[in-house]
């Protein structure tokens, strides 16, 4: 399958701090990639340099094998949460997602839908200023989705959420996956990943330390053959 994320090599130095030190992994249509490392692993900073945020010393980082910010509709390629949404307060919702589909050319019958989508029919008309953190999140997967994106990235997405909103998120990557997109989504718990992922890149300072389908973790592990790659120090 192809790939549509392709990182190769990436380094990345902040003063005395080396984020990233070779992180290399692809990230194919059809299933949910899980992006799982502790806190520092430099999870947040890879996908930075995927979106051309942050630049990376070494290595490279394609989209659909197109650097992002060499790609002419950027938002039709790839879909990102990085942070929940920041609101103005006193916006409603569907405010939002207009102000931002007219900056993408696209209409109020496609806000329409991706407030559909993510199940805020009844929420989008009021001020966002009283929205819970769910909301939020639901709200930046909509924005996310509005150029229709073959790829879905998402930073810690579950974080800080309450179990239904987790359930319900859950459930919602698979299904964009299962309509054959590429989703990326990185948790620094293994175990919020691990019913939603079909293939998971675990990494730790900066680097891939396995890289495998969830099955044939599961089939190591109940073999005792576990065995993850140790990071060569440098
Ligand atoms: P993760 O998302 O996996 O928790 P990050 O990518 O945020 O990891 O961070 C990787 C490492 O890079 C950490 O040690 C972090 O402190 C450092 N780092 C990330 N961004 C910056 C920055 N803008 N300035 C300095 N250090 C940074
Ligand atoms: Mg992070």
């Amino acid at each position: 399958m192809e790939a549509t994320i392709e990182v190769t090599g990436l380094r990345k130095r902040f003063g005395q701090t080396m984020a990233l030190d070779g992180m290399s992994f692809t990230v194919t249509p059809g299933q949910v990639t899980g992006f799982v490392g502790p806190n520092g692993a430099g999870k947040s900073t890879t996908m930075r340099v995927i979106l051309g945020l942050d630049a990376a010393d070494e290595g490279s980082a394609l989209v659909n094998g197109r650097p992002y910010q060499s790609l002419r509709n950027p938002l039709g390629h790839i879909g990102a949460l990085l942070d929940a949404a920041a609101l103005q307060p006193s916006r409603t919702a569907r405010n939002h997602l207009l102000w931002l589909a007219h900056s993408q050319g696209l209409t109020a019958k496609r806000v329409d839908e991706v407030i559909g989508l993510v199940g805020l029919e009844s929420a989008a008309r009021r001020k966002a200023g009283g929205y819970s953190l769910g909301m939020r999140q639901r709200l930046g997967i909509a924005a996310a989705l509005l150029g229709d994106p073959p790829v879905l990235m998402l930073d810690e997405p579950v974080n800080g959420l309450d179990p239904e909103g987790i359930v319900w998120i859950r459930g919602f990557l698979r299904s964009l996956a299962a309509e054959g997109r590429a989703v990326l989504v990185s948790s620094h718990l293994m175990s919020e990943l691990q019913d939603t992922a079909g293939h998971l890149v675990v990494v730790g300072r900066g680097r891939v330390i396995a890289d495998t389908s969830v099955a044939a973790l599961i089939a190591a592990a109940s073999r005792d053959r576990v065995t993850l790659r140790t990071p060569a120090r440098s």
